[in-house]
């Protein structure tokens, strides 16, 4: 079998296969698909990988993008594609993008779920706030602050590699990473502390407006480490709405 990247090569990156079947040949070739002619002739090298012998090929010197086939005698072909650097990552961004949005907490995601977690707030010191937006980030539809800053920060900063080249793709991260702040700015309560996590007694989350007693509230180093990053990546909210 070849064991090749899924998600493409990056046009001036390392370029590189594993085939894992004993092969007659320890050879390879790489074929352009839009000319089906063959543009490199490659050696297979024995390698031991976690006590296991495999054969590795390397293309390096290939760096025109398109789509190639790489055929070892006795496996299946494999096709590849090699991608401009500013490119590979596009499709990866989108699924991730896609992913999240899926996730959002709060608000009705269309396939997905209708609108959720109205019943949980949070209270400290006589003040309640509303637990809920950001995303879901587990299998019980919890959520984090810690985590919400997180993929909201993660979410700015890909954008901005998008800003010049695809500015309709960089504005739609923005506007993600946005979902996550809101979360981030309605569960504080002004005095230093959060409402963090939505934590039950014994990590089973039941639907009733009692959830409010469980939602823990507190403040740690990382949390406001994680939103001090966000807010400075995201200028034009001040800082005092740290707290
Ligand atoms: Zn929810």
């Amino acid at each position: 079998m070849i064991i090749a990247s899924q998600l493409g090569y990056d046009q001036h990156g390392r370029k590189s296969i594993l085939v894992s079947d004993n092969v007659p040949e320890a050879s390879f070739e790489v074929i352009d698909q839009s000319t089906n002619r063959i543009v490199l002739d490659g050696k297979l090298t024995k390698q031991s990988v976690d006590g296991r012998q495999l054969f590795s090929g390397d293309f390096s010197e290939l760096s025109q993008p398109g789509k190639y086939e790489i055929r070892v005698s006795g496996c299946r072909p494999e096709t590849v594609q090699i991608l401009p650097s500013n490119k590979i990552w596009s499709e990866s961004v989108l699924d991730s993008l896609n992913f999240i949005y899926s996730q959002r907490c709060g608000a009705p995601v269309p396939g997905v779920h209708g609108t959720c977690h109205t019943d949980v707030f949070a209270e400290h010191n006589g003040m309640t706030v509303p637990f809920n937006g950001g995303w879901h980030d587990a299998g019980d539809l919890s959520q984090q602050s810690m985590q919400t800053g997180e993929v909201a920060l993660s979410l700015l900063e890909v954008s901005s590699v998008y800003q010049k080249e695809q500015p309709a793709f960089a504005a739609r991260l923005e506007e993600e990473a946005e979902w996550g702040l809101d979360f981030i700015l309605k569960t504080r309560f002004g005095d230093g502390y959060r409402a963090t996590s939505l934590v039950p007694p014994g990590g089973r989350i039941t639907k009733s407006a009692t959830l409010m007693t469980f939602v823990l509230v507190h403040t740690t180093a990382r949390m406001i480490i994680s939103c001090l990053r966000v807010l400075r990546a995201k200028p034009r909210w001040s800082p005092t709405t740290l707290n």
